[in-house]
């Protein structure tokens, strides 16, 4: 008769319709009091299944067991929609039949691999950043996942750091943009529609600032830096409506961030008022011991749900001492109440009470799943991600006709580097498109294309040496491929030196000294260090990796069918002694100035303090002119907008996109400001010969800080307005002063 009884309240609560988000808390509620502790605490427990998919061994089907017996919440690499369907259909036999979510890492792409987010982030266009967010959702929600572990909005200074090929870069500005539209890319219309999947703003927070960027390590900072500079992308992602957020590995000023109740509870449940979940990195709960935080795995279960720690990914910390700290009286049932609420809220939101298999749809998984349509976006997407970062003779565009071309490098012939670090692997049918192949494919059998290696990646030989250069003698150009392999950057990744590797820019050297036309494109999902060549090749493409279409769209920017329009979301060093360097550093007393003596100045003694590219570097086949750049007002008070207008004019041979950028100064201002921050900027696209104009606004938003007292303020005084096409290139300023 019980049985009986929770059936019919079950159906009650789950089959009708509302997916308002009163009746949504409600029937939250209703579950709530169904749920022995038991059961709540397998709703915060998430688990690997990734074996799920190779043979049924015993610890298969105890995951299968622990499902039914309803000690599972969620389970993470898993795919495909007949899989999930099927443990779904274990979940639907447990007493309280509550379905499980499938989390997943597709950070660029599903299926079809899109450009690695560092890249995308260099496209500066939005519409195109969405666009692969979208298309990624598309893929994986029709495979059973419903939930994606991104965007990575850490920001990162330091390219030694490997999961700067994750995120969008240096800048909050800019990183706030992106965060907004990977969110909006993934989510779509609205949590629960069919062809969208949670995102995960991670990782909360400061990862990227690990000191020495070594992964994983320590993170120490002012709280206003973090504020000014860390968090802005992580409240962007949550003003886009971020479902969920993951905190991090690392230890931030002493408390890792797992048990960090300031970070969860204070500032994003508390002052930023969110109202979804935070699932933790994988294992981080247990690492809290490794920290010397936590004396034991009890502990750290204990310190992390109180400090706002809701699923626990793999540690199973939750699942084994959570139950007993709760008896015990160290663990408040709230605490756990309040997760699960959260937890089970996400789940109403996605309509999976009501049918637990609206995502697992074996046709539209066949319909969606590397479809053509998506494959187009990802060349779209990625022939707006490479940075043209020298064309000093302009080589580029190469022509059609040429006869004889030569390609030489390692990484001329490969394919699978193109898909990138975070690329789920999908076997041997899915081989991304290399440079070799895209150029044949634009060129077809017109042309004599030669090819040779040169050398490995890591080589310490020059034996291929001699081929390459009897190869390059034969064409009429050259065009290179040197850098990382895709697995030189990425999680766990991090790297002490960062110059290409190998023999390759010895290699880059004998092809100089040929003497014949030279295009070098640098490959790697990190900033580089490549100085012969930035020095002494013309004609410099950075195109990191670019997913699945990769080779296609290179050959479209070689050749001219797109013109590059890329610029860099992070600054490129000369040397490692420089690290971290940045484009949004603030004055010393003693500044460097170009053309004066640099005794007792802010300089090194053996290097330059500029960057081998400045953060927003990034040409164009055409050339942009700037000018007359008007302000409707030069005072404004608190409360005043201020209009600016400047024309843009492509006087150039070749139709183009350019990103107009527009930095502020903070003349005086205690505590003292940045020499210069992105306020805003607009990809634009002109003919030939056309002039826009172009209108940006200024408000008291753009002018504020956070204070000593962690306050957003704006201060009265002196601005200057810096407009140009990257930071080291500005073509316009102007002075306006804000008054009381
Ligand atoms: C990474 C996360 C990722 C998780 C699950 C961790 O190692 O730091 O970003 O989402 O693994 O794969």
């Amino acid at each position: 008769k019980n049985h009986k009884v929770l059936t019919l309240s079950l159906l009650l609560i789950y089959a009708s319709a509302s997916a308002q988000e009163t009746k949504i808390e409600q029937k939250v509620d209703s579950v709530l009091n169904l749920m022995t502790l038991k059961e709540k605490v397998g709703q915060l427990n998430q688990l690997n299944a990734g074996d799920l998919t190779g043979p049924a061994d015993e610890k298969n089907v105890d995951i299968l067991q622990e499902i039914r017996n309803g000690k599972i919440g969620s389970l993470l690499n898993v795919r495909g929609a007949k899989i999930t369907k099927e443990l779904q259909q274990e979940a639907m036999k447990s007493r309280l039949k509550i379905p499980l979510i499938f989390g997943q890492d597709v950070i660029h792409g599903y299926r079809v691999i899109f450009p690695i987010p560092l890249a995308e982030a260099a496209s500066w266009d939005m519409d195109a950043i969405k666009l692969s967010a979208r298309t990624a959702a598309r893929e994986a929600s029709s495979s059973g996942i419903q939930w994606t572990f991104a965007p990575m909005v850490d920001i990162a200074r330091d390219p030694r750091w490997g999961r700067v090929m994750e995120g969008a870069g240096e800048d909050p500005y800019l990183g706030s943009a992106i965060a907004k539209a990977r969110v909006l890319g993934f989510q779509g219309k609205q949590i629960g529609s069919l062809d969208a999947v949670m995102a995960c703003a991670k990782h909360f927070a400061a990862y990227g600032a690990a000191i020495a960027g070594r992964d994983y390590n320590g993170v120490d900072m002012s709280k206003r830096q973090l504020w000014e500079v860390y968090l802005p992308p992580f409240k962007a992602a949550l003003d886009a409506g971020a479902a969920t957020f993951m905190n991090s590995f690392n230890t931030l000023n002493g408390i890792p961030a797992t048990g960090n109740s300031y970070l969860q509870r204070d500032i994003l449940k508390g002052a930023w008022g969110f109202k979804g979940f935070v699932v933790s990195d994988w294992g981080s709960i247990k690492e809290m011991v490794a920290h010397g935080y936590a004396k034991d795995l009890k502990q750290a279960a204990q310190m992390a749900i109180t400090a706002g720690n809701d699923m626990d990914m793999e540690s199973k910390a939750y699942d084994t001492y959570l139950l007993g700290l709760v008896k015990e009286g160290k663990v408040n049932i709230d605490d756990i109440n309040e997760a699960v609420k959260r937890i089970l809220n996400k789940k109403f939101e996605l309509g999976l009470f009501k049918n637990p298999y609206r995502f697992s749809d074996e046709k539209r998984e066949k319909l969606e799943l590397n479809s053509s349509i998506n494959k187009a976006a990802s060349r779209e997407v990625a022939k707006k991600s490479i940075v043209l970062l020298k064309n000093a003779t302009s080589i580029l565009p190469l022509s059609k006709s040429t006869k004889t071309i030569a390609l030489i490098g390692p990484l001329v012939k490969a394919n699978q580097d193109m898909r990138g670090f975070w690329a789920l692997s999908w076997g041997k049918d899915d081989i991304p498109v290399s440079l070799y192949d895209g150029v044949k494919n634009k060129l077809g059998n017109k042309t004599n294309l030669l090819y040779a290696k040169g050398c490995n990646i890591n080589d310490s030989l020059t034996t291929g040496f001699n081929e390459a250069i009897e190869t390059a003698e034969k064409a009429d150009v050259v065009v290179m491929a040197v850098g990382e392999t895709f697995d030189m950057t990425g999680e766990a990744k991090s790297k002490a030196d960062i110059h290409i590797p190998g023999m390759q820019e010895e290699l880059v050297k004998a092809i100089v000294k040929t003497g014949k036309p030279l295009v070098v494109l640098v490959m790697g999902g990190r900033p580089l260090i490549f100085n012969y060549t930035a020095e002494n090749v013309k004609s410099i493409l950075f195109t990191w990796w670019l997913g699945s279409q990769a080779g296609d769209a290179m050959a479209d920017v070689l050749f001219g069918d797109y013109n590059p329009s890329g610029k860099l979301p992070i600054t490129f060093p000369r040397s490692m002694g420089q690290i971290p360097i940045y484009y949004a550093q603030t004055n010393t007393g003693r500044p460097f100035e170009e053309g004066k003596s640099p005794n007792y100045r802010s300089t090194y003694l053996d290097m330059s303090n500029s960057p081998q590219y400045a953060f927003g570097h990034g040409l164009s086949y055409t050339n942009f002119k700037y000018s007359d750049l008007k302000l409707d007002k030069t005072n404004i008070a608190l409360n005043d907008t201020i209009k600016m207008i400047l024309n843009v004019t492509n006087t150039g041979k070749y139709a183009g996109e350019e990103v107009v950028q527009l930095y502020i100064k903070d003349k005086v201002a205690q505590p003292v400001r940045p020499i210069m921050e992105l306020k805003d900027f607009q990809k634009i696209r002109l003919n030939v010969g056309e002039t826009k104009q172009i209108t940006f606004y200024i408000e008291k938003e753009k002018l504020s800080f956070y204070n000593d007292d962690l306050k957003w303020i704006a201060q009265p005084g002196d601005f200057e307005v810096m407009i140009g096409s990257a930071s080291d290139d500005i073509r316009l300023k102007e002075n306006f002063t804000l008054i009381n």
